[in-house]
């Protein structure tokens, strides 16, 4: 039996990973699984699965838990230390779906055990690349990517020579505000911009995807996990969200992979990898379909884009700066104290500010080092927003 981990079990990512291995009976065997605030759903998975352990991030919610278990043989534990421990149980396969910035750490720790590490949680490879697929390599751990487009380029690249690569192609479906006018867009709403076309997500990563912050996170998820040079990655406007990446050789063929808007076609893929096993996912009537439309994303309105690749160009700490103050206007986003054209200029003017002196560029040389530029740019983005002068 595989023993496994879920990181974020109680997320859609994680809600589609405990689907898919119970799909699989008898094969694994249920570690740790993590949660946060929603401590109902995390028992009853925890119950469901036998899990050894539950764990909830919020350190006041323990007694809650340990209630909501009771009798169940289930272990239960709280807070940021708790999450780390759960990461050091040994596992054989480890899904990294907490959202944010707060998922890097457990990861980190779980790559010790040499395990495979699935990975949903974008925020690690942005902030910490280097880091991370260092690490894994120390610890002969494997890393497999669960985001669909990344998924759909590591399946177009099997078998083939990396060198032959030109461009990676990724597509963005372009989120609701993709045919909206820029003013219509700066008074979007918190549930304008969660109601996504095409996927079903969690509302953090929903609203990325309509400010294609979500893209930018990915572009720059592209280079750590597959190595490529920036000038060598795509974004590409694609609505029906059917082509997921496409993969450009030298001698001018492009592998494409296709398939419906499901995620558990990448969490089956991580799973099971390297071989394939039946999905449930909705099989494409192409014909149906009819059309597959393309464009190139408009810079103007979704600036989000364009700071990935300065980004990329300052390299160093860049990457978890970038993540944290986009987390941080996301919030603000959230609680209303910006617009939603707001939260690129203002990520924007948090990297200027880290740039003039806070070392931006100074090496993600620890991962304490990277947490703790991801501090600085939320202060620095908080104070920026006190202030009120970014834009
Ligand atoms: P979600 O908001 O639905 O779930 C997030 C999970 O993380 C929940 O279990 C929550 O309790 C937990 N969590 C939240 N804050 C936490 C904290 N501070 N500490 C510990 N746990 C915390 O998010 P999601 O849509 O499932 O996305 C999870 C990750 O997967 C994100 O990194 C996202 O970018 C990535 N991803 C998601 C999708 C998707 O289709 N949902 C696709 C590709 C990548
Ligand atoms: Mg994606």
């Amino acid at each position: 039996m595989r023993r496994v981990s879920v990181f974020g079990a109680t997320g859609s990512i994680g809600v589609n990973t405990l689907d898919m291995l119970a799909r699989q009976p008898g094969e694994f065997e249920v570690v740790a699984l993590t949660g946060g605030a929603n401590i109902g759903l995390l028992a009853e998975q925890a119950r469901a699965t036998g899990a050894e352990i539950a764990v909830t991030a919020h350190a006041d919610r323990l007694a809650e838990l340990r209630g909501a278990l009771a009798g169940s043989g289930v272990a239960a534990a709280a807070g940021a230390d708790a999450l780390i421990e759960a990461a050091e149980r040994p596992a054989d396969w480890v899904m990294s779906a907490i959202v944010g910035a707060a998922g890097l750490a457990p990861g980190f720790r779980a790559l010790r055990q040499g395990a495979t590490l699935a990975l949903a949680n974008k925020e690690s490879l942005v902030a910490a690349g280097p880091l991370l697929m260092a690490e894994a390599a120390r610890h002969g751990a494997t890393i497999l990517p669960v985001d669909s487009e990344h998924s759909a380029v590591f399946q177009a690249l099997i078998g083939e020579d990396i060198a032959a690569v030109e461009r990676v192609i990724i597509t963005a479906s372009g989120g609701p505000f993709r045919d909206w006018p820029a003013e219509r867009i700066a008074d979007a709403t918190v549930a304008e911009a969660v109601a996504h076309p095409n996927w079903e997500m969690g509302a953090r990563i929903s609203i990325d995807s309509a400010s294609l912050f979500n893209k930018a996170l990915e572009v720059i998820e592209t280079r750590e996990y597959f190595g490529v040079d920036p000038a060598q990655i795509e974004v590409l406007v694609h609505p029906q969200s059917i082509v997921h990446a496409l993969v450009g050789f030298n001698d001018g063929a492009l592998m494409a992979h296709l398939g419906p808007a499901d995620m558990r076609h990448a969490i089956g893929f991580a799973l099971n990898w390297p071989a394939r096993r039946p999905a449930p996912v909705e099989r494409l009537d192409l014909a149906r379909l009819a059309r597959l439309d393309f464009a190139a994303p408009d810079p103007a309105r979704f600036p989000a884009l364009r700071l990935a690749r300065d980004v990329m160009t300052a390299g160093g700490l860049a990457g978890a700066a970038f993540n944290a103050a986009k987390e941080t206007a996301l919030d603000a986003f959230l609680g209303g104290r910006i617009g939603f054209s707001a939260m690129a200029p203002l990520v924007e003017a948090t990297l200027a500010r880290l740039s003039r002196s806070d070392g931006l560029q100074n090496p993600p040389g620890t991962l304490d080092v990277v947490l703790a530029m991801d501090h600085l740019a939320r202060v620095r983005a908080s104070e920026i927003l006190a202030g009120g002068t970014w834009q």
